[in-house]
């Protein structure tokens, strides 16, 4: 067993890292003040290739593993959780698409898919139905020329402001067997989108309701095979939930990289504040806190490159540990900088907002000790 990062690995973590500082990091309040992350950073982020981090070599991407894939999220999200998140969904889709897609339909979006001049979004939510995400109501009637599309997906990262988006919509019977997915670009007719939602985090992001109102889709826009799409969206999450928990832990890293430095700056009652013992103690607790969760999250990451069969249950076990930690170091750092940590200048509260809410995408937390239960039920 080795639990060192190999030299490749640390030099992703690094280029990751260098990006994310040089060109996200100082910019980051400012996107999320605009509620937009400009669209020319994104084909910068494809250079380095990290438009297909998971797609194979073959295929154009970087063909990098899980594990890899881990490294360059938690690296991001030393800069901003907000924009290294919405990197993780368009990956997830990407995956989907090398996967499943068909040669034809590869053939004419992956390069611009892999270059990030296509940004992808990940429609699966609905108004009714988000948990229970395979109640969805989204329905796709076929015709001679392939699908038309009625229906609303609720919360959709990207919602407007993407180039395509990867549905999951019902063709057939009700539950899971009855869901496909289609590929549907930006401009399509009877696409449209709601107003912008009002967010407490991952505000650069724009999430709104994506609508279909008798849009049309070309046959060749299905992805894989009629009745298959919950399986494959399901598939995708498994992977999305480890790059949201490194997103967790790059950003609470930061937050408690940035409170050992002010702690040995700010006095009170005649000396620095990481004099207190009990204040010590608190860093201690935060180390060993994301120590854990690090190795957690990478083992996870370990099992599903390796395809072990509780994979599944892994990736949700760490993605409820790893965010909940996360969540809860960045709240103990703005803590310890007391007022300070509550004022935007200090970059610690922005943390706060935007790690909230991977307790509850990518499946809720709830439904991480669903899938952990379920796991160990059927083993025991
Ligand atoms: C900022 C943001 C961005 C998002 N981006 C996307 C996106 O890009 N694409 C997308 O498809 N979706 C997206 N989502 C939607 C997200 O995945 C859902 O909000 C999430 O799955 C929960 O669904 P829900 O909100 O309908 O809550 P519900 O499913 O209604 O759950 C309500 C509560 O009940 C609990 N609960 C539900 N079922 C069970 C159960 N069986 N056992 C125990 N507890 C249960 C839940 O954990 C939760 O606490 C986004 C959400 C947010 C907030």
């Amino acid at each position: 067993m080795d639990f060192a990062l190999t030299e490749e690995q640390t030099a992703i973590f690094d280029m990751a890292h260098a990006f994310g500082q040089d060109n996200i990091a100082p910019y980051a309040r400012q996107w999320e003040a605009e509620g937009t992350i400009p669209k020319e950073l994104w084909p910068q982020v494809g250079e380095l290739g990290f438009g297909g981090l998971y797609v194979s070599e073959e295929a154009g991407g970087a063909g990098l593993t899980r594990l890899d894939a881990t490294l360059v999220f938690e690296a991001l999200s030393m800069a901003c959780p907000s924009v290294a998140a919405f990197l993780s969904i368009h990956n997830m889709c990407a995956k989907m698409l090398d996967n499943f897609a068909s040669d034809e339909l590869k053939a004419r979006v992956m390069p611009d898919v892999l270059s990030l001049n296509t940004v992808l979004s990940y429609c699966l939510t609905e108004p009714g139905s988000g948990s229970d995400a395979a109640a969805l109501k989204t329905r796709a009637e076929k015709t001679n020329e392939g699908y038309v599309l009625n229906g609303t997906k609720a919360f959709i990262s990207g919602g407007g402001y993407s180039d395509a988006y990867v549905c999951m919509v019902r063709t057939g019977e009700d539950g899971p067997k009855g869901i496909s997915t289609v590929y549907v670009e930006d401009g399509t007719p009877g696409l449209s989108f709601g107003a912008l939602e009002q967010k407490m985090g991952w505000k650069s992001q724009p999430t709104a309701q994506v609508q279909f109102d008798d849009c049309k889709v070309p046959a060749g826009n299905l992805v894989g095979v009629e009745g298959d799409g919950f399986k494959y969206a399901m598939m995708g999450l498994d992977g999305g939930r480890l790059n949201i928990a490194s997103c967790s832990l790059g950003a609470a890293q930061t937050a408690l990289n940035m409170t050992l430095q002010y702690m040995g700056e700010r006095k009170a009652f005649g000396k620095s504040i990481d004099q207190f013992q009990a204040l010590q103690f608190r860093l201690a607790d935060m180390e060993i806190e994301l120590q854990a969760a690090r190795t957690f999250l990478r083992q996870a990451a370990w099992k599903l490159d390796n395809k072990a069969p509780d994979a599944t249950k892994f990736c949700a076990m760490a993605k409820k540990f790893v965010t909940e930690t996360g969540s809860k170091v960045v709240d103990q750092c703005l803590q310890l900088h007391g007022g300070y940590g509550y004022l935007a200048d200090y970059g610690i509260e922005k943390l706060v907002r935007d790690l909230r809410v991977h307790q509850i995408l990518e499946g809720t937390n709830e439904i991480m000790r669903v899938i952990t239960a379920r796991h160990m039920l059927a083993n025991r």
